[in-house]
This record gives C-alpha cells, sequence and structure tokens, in this order.
C-alpha cells in the first residue's frame, strides 16, 4: 500500500508542479490586490460552495455536476479514514455512533453522485452538445473511475470485510482511487484543485481591462507578459465550452472560440514555460480570432471557474496593436479617425456644432442637473441623433435640466476594446479635462458603451464622474409619466450587453419600454442576450467570415412576433437597422426606449414667433 500511495502521489506531483512552477514564473499580475476579502469571500461561497453560477446557468447539468462536488467533499473523510484502514488506523467505524451516521449520510451521495456521473456521462458521449468539442476518451475514464468508486463503497457496506467480496471490493474501490489522483494534474480534471483558488482570487469587476504597468508593458506581446492569474486561469479551464455555447462570434461562423483561446494560452505555456520570449499570437493562438470578438462578456460571464476572456482577449489585442506587429487592417481607419477628427466616425467636429444650435440643444454651464453626454453616435449618427432628441424632449417635458458639452471627443471606446493604448488615452484625457473644466457633475447618456468606458475606464486617468445610462433616468421619471395609449404595441426589448451583462440592468429599461409596449420576451433575454455584433470595435471593422452577428439576433427578434423592437444602445439600434432589410420585407418598428417614451407624450405646441 505504501508503495502504491507513494506512487500515486508521486505521478501526481510530477506534473502538478510544472504547472505551479509556471504560474509562479509567471509576471506577478500589477493591478490585483487581494482586498478586499467581502465580494472574494461572497463569490467563493456561491461560485464554489453552492455551486451557485453552474446551476442557475445550466440547471440540470449543473446540478449534476454539484452533487458531485458536494459528494467528493462529503468523502474526504471517508477516503482518508479507507487509507487509514490499511494501516490500521482506521478513525471511523461503522460500529460507533457518528461513524454508522456518516457512512450512511455518505452512502446516500455515493447514490447521487453515481446517477449524476451516469447522467453526465450520457451528455458527453451520446447528447454531445457540439461546444464540448471532440469526444474526450480521458473525461469518459474518469467518469468511470468516480463511478466505480461509488459503486464500490456502496458494495463493500453489504459485506463482510474479510471475506472474499469484501477485499475485492476494498481494492477496487482502492486502486481506482490511487489511479484517479494523479490523473487530475494530467487532465482538464486540474479544475478540482485549481478552480477554487481561481474563482476566490479573480481580478475584481466583470470584463475588466487591467490598466497597463508603465511604459514597458504593452499587452499581451510575448510569454513574458502572462501574469499569474492569466496563467492560473489557463490551466483552470474543464473544457466545459459554456463560453463557446454564447459566443456571438463563435455561434455565427466565425475562427474565434473563447474556450480556445483560453486552452491556446495553456499550450503555450505548455510548450515555452513562464515568461518565454516567444510571440502568444501565432502557433497556439489565431489573430484573427483575438480581432473577432464583440467583447460581449457571455464567456465571462458563463464560465464556471472564474476565468476572464476579456483581459486575455484585449490583452492579446493590446501586444499586437500597441507593438505596432499587427494586420493594419484591424482598425487602421478607426484609429485615423479618432486621431485627425476626435470622433469615431471621421467627420469635422463642426458638424456636432450644427446639430446642436439646429436643434437648440442646451448647453452646459454648471447649473443643469445633468450634463447630456452624445458621445459620436448622438453627435454624428442620424439614428443617434434622434434618440438623443427625442430623449431631450423627454427630459424637458419632465422639468429636468440639462446642457451638452461644446465640444466631445469619442470615450475612446473602440480604441481602448480594440487595444491601442494611445488613441485611447489621447480622446479619453482630453476629455477628462473639458469635464473637469467645464465642472460637470451628474453625466447621462444614451450609449451604454460611453457610460462603461467613463465610469469604469476613465478610472485610470484618476477620473471619477458620475454618469448614468439615460435608462436609468427614464425608469426613475416613469411614474409621473403621463399615461401612455391604451392599445400599446407588443415589444421585444433587446438588452444591450454594455447594458445588461456589464452594468447589471435589465429592470430599468423594461420599465421604461413597459410604459408605451407590451413587452414581450425574446428566447435570449437579460444575461444571455446575444450580442448586436457592434462592439469591441466591431462595428468599425466590418464581419469578413461566416453569418452576420447582427442578422441572427434580428432574426430572432423578429421571430418574437413583437411589432415594435426596443433598444437603449444607438450600436444595438445601428446593426438592427442594418440587418432588418436582410431578415424581413415588413420589419417591425425599431425604437430606443427614450423613443418610445417620448412618442407617447402629448405633441408640442410649435412656438409662434412673437
Ligand atoms: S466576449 Fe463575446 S464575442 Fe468575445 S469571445 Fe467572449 S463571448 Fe465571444
Ligand atoms: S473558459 Fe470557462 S466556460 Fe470556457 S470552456 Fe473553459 S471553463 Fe468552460
Amino acid at each position: 500500500m505504501l508503495v502504491l500511495i507513494a506512487a500515486s502521489l508521486a505521478l501526481f506531483w510530477w506534473r502538478f508542479r510544472k504547472v505551479l512552477f509556471i504560474i509562479r514564473g509567471s509576471r506577478p499580475t500589477p493591478d490585483f490586490e487581494v482586498a478586499p476579502w467581502g465580494p472574494r469571500i461572497r463569490d467563493f461561497l456561491w461560485e464554489v460552495a453552492a455551486q451557485g453560477k453552474v446551476i442557475r446557468q445550466r440547471p440540470l447539468p449543473g446540478l449534476a455536476h454539484a452533487f458531485v462536488f458536494w459528494g467528493f467533499c462529503a468523502f474526504a473523510l471517508i477516503t482518508g479514514n479507507h487509507l487509514a484502514s490499511a494501516f490500521g488506523a482506521r478513525f471511523l467505524s461503522p460500529a460507533g455512533g457518528f461513524g454508522r451516521f456518516y457512512f450512511t449520510f455518505v452512502a446516500l451521495w455515493a447514490v447521487a453522485v453515481a446517477i449524476s456521473i451516469a447522467g453526465l456521462f450520457v451528455r458527453r458521449f451520446v447528447v454531445r452538445p457540439k461546444w464540448l468539442g471532440p469526444v474526450s476518451p480521458e473525461s469518459g475514464f474518469i467518469a468511470f473511475l468516480i463511478f466505480v468508486l461509488m459503486v464500490t463503497y456502496l458494495a463493500g457496506m453489504g459485506v463482510a470485510e474479510d471475506s472474499l467480496a469484501g477485499k475485492a471490493t476494498w481494492w477496487t474501490h482502492t486502486l481506482a482511487l490511487l489511479i484517479f489522483l494523479p490523473l487530475i494534474p494530467h487532465t482538464k480534471h486540474l479544475h478540482l484543485v485549481l478552480s477554487p483558488v481561481t474563482v476566490f482570487l479573480k481580478r475584481e469587476g466583470f470584463s475588466r481591462i487591467p490598466p497597463l504597468a508603465g511604459d514597458e508593458d504593452f499587452g499581451l506581446d510575448t510569454g513574458k507578459d502572462v501574469t499569474r492569474i492569466d496563467a492560473m486561469q489557463a490551466f483552470s479551464c474543464v473544457e466545459c465550452g459554456r463560453c463557446t455555447e454564447h459566443c456571438p462570434a463563435y455561434n455565427t461562423g466565425k475562427v474565434l472560440n473563447p474556450k480556445e483561446i483560453v486552452l491556446g494560452v495553456r499550450s503555450y505555456l505548455n510548450e515555452f514555460g513562464p515568461a518565454h520570449e516567444a510571440a502568444l499570437l501565432g502557433k497556439h493562438i489565431s489573430e484573427e480570432a483575438a480581432f473577432q470578438c464583440t467583447t460581449c462578456g457571455g464567456c465571462e460571464f458563463q464560465c464556471p471557474v472564474g476565468i476572464q476572456h476579456l483581459p486575455m482577449i484585449i490583452g492579446l489585442r493590446r501586444g499586437a496593436v500597441n507593438t505596432g506587429k499587427w494586420e493594419d487592417e484591424y482598425g487602421t481607419k478607426l484609429f485615423l479617425n479618432l486621431e485627425r477628427n476626435g470622433n469615431a466616425l471621421g467627420f469635422a467636429a463642426s458638424e456636432r456644432q450644427k446639430f446642436i444650435e439646429k436643434n437648440a440643444l442646451p448647453l452646459y454651464d454648471g447649473t443643469q442637473e445633468y450634463c447630456l453626454w452624445l458621445g459620436c453616435m448622438g453627435s454624428y449618427d442620424p439614428q443617434g441623433r434622434e434618440i438623443v432628441l427625442a430623449l431631450a424632449r423627454v427630459l424637458r417635458h419632465m422639468g429636468v435640466t440639462f446642457g451638452v458639452l461644446r465640444k466631445e471627443k469619442c470615450t475612446g471606446d473602440p480604441a481602448r476594446r480594440l487595444g491601442n493604448d494611445l488613441a485611447f488615452s489621447q480622446v479619453a484625457e482630453a476629455n477628462i479635462e473639458t469635464l473637469r473644466g467645464a465642472k460637470v457633475g451628474k453625466m447621462v447618456s444614451i450609449c451604454p458603451h460611453c457610460v462603461r468606458t467613463i465610469g469604469t475606464d476613465w478610472r485610470e486617468f484618476g477620473a471619477s464622474f458620475e454618469i448614468e445610462h439615460h435608462s436609468e433616468l427614464l425608469a426613475r421619471l416613469e411614474p409621473r409619466l403621463p399615461a401612455a395609449e391604451a392599445s400599446r404595441p407588443t415589444t421585444v426589448y433587446h438588452d444591450p450587453c454594455y447594458l445588461g451583462r456589464y452594468r447589471n440592468i435589465y429592470e430599468e429599461p423594461r420599465a421604461v419600454a413597459a410604459h408605451a409596449g407590451t413587452l414581450v420576451e425574446a428566447p435570449r433575454a437579460r444575461e444571455r442576450s446575444f450580442c448586436c455584433g457592434a462592439g469591441g470595435g466591431q462595428m468599425f471593422l466590418g464581419e469578413e467570415k461566416g453569418k452576420r452577428v447582427n442578422v441572427t439576433r434580428v432574426e430572432e427578434l423578429v421571430g418574437t412576433g413583437a411589432e415594435v423592437i426596443g433598444t437603449a444602445c444607438p450600436f444595438c439600434q445601428t446593426m438592427f437597422r442594418d440587418a432588418l432589410g436582410v431578415v424581413t420585407q415588413s420589419p417591425p418598428k425599431l425604437l430606443d426606449i427614450a423613443q418610445m417614451v417620448a412618442a407617447s407624450l402629448p405633441a408640442e405646441v410649435p412656438k409662434t414667433p412673437s
């Protein structure tokens, strides 16, 4: 027994120490602090101990997985006792009071684990959802070992220990255990050991882009740039494919598969070890894939082991763009627009000025309640301008004072997410100076991307502006709005990624949309909402491969039969407008929530000239 246990532990350690060596040899994570502990403990209890995320997002397989996990926890004492019994050092006896209870308690878990693992086996090898990837014989073998462990435990309870059957079950159980242990670090079951730590130590914030650590930091260019958190996350991937299942790029035939990005980092580290100088993009990770991401956050939201894809994917883009190694097709035109005109659409700033004057939008002078941030879409895009004017009309009607800035540049969102930190910092810092000069207090914007970038990304320049999305403001005003018409069109509301998953705002826009319409839900809604395809700079790149993301989403929204498609993001609206013509001959109305509310107001009486 000693030899067998030693061999099993040695094989475990032989591989596990290599993984530890790679993680410890990687760069310390510059933006990382363990404190505050509260949210980490809360996430650990919910995601690991309670398996809340796994169950909530995939109830049936999630519950099966949770039973296996909880069963393993219950079995820890029994396993220790089992191995100790080989040396006459058993500390739990079925004859004792606690022992009798505990053996029976664990027997119930053994039944639950055996049924669950059999169910998971059927799902993986018979049902075979496509995002699980190719059939994995190692998964089948591990499932078999777990099943054997449970069955032999149950069988051992019904036979005398020193009988032939008793000895056979004891040895089968022991051998299954000793084979299982070294397989853990050699397979994706390494997550059993790593993922509780990964979940506890994940970076703070959702899809947060870490600030660069000084002038020598360009993002994820070579293995030297991979941080310990990145390495630990790469080795924690359980290859469940939840990220793949929800990825709009993968689901529309692009090269990108978020799971493969994570596994690509793992393969790179396995081949080269930590802190190697070879480029990350290339053999193990495709550059094309990295630039197909819409930054929708679906992958990161779904991952059950705390892997944060966005810092990885945007880190890879940064590594390519900041070092000038990327293909010119990825954003050159956008970057030039930002540099020359200060906005993503490439218009002269005077066009914005004309729009403000023509529509008599008041200028912000510090006395108004809100600074209305227009953003590139609200300043230059005809449809975006309509949304701004609708919001302005509602605010005026409700007596909410606001003003717009004389000058605005792009927040830098698309440049930031395409990996161009220089272009991002130039526009962001210019805007921060303008806002500080105008002594801006509260801000509101029609664009969730602007809200995210101003409220979160700009913090690394020391800015802390109070900004909210117009759905939040309108939801507060909604109870005071005049009653809408009795006959309300059916309306399907599309959750924009940067408002839903990024900001956790789901109810407010629905409350506003429900004021003017009767809500129906799309099959993928709220935190599972499917991207419109514009984010992460994709709006300015143009999709080349596969089916268009916006067409896929619009087909789903049109399929609900709603008379109105409701949006709360000017990017979504533009993407849907483009797709509606392709999808249907008789498109439903496409309205932002501000336009819905504005349409329900009494008609404005034109002012008569004095
Ligand atoms: S952020 Fe969205 S588009 Fe990008 S990899 Fe994740 S799921 Fe796919
Ligand atoms: S990255 Fe997360 S969600 Fe994707 S396959 Fe790995 S464990 Fe599953």
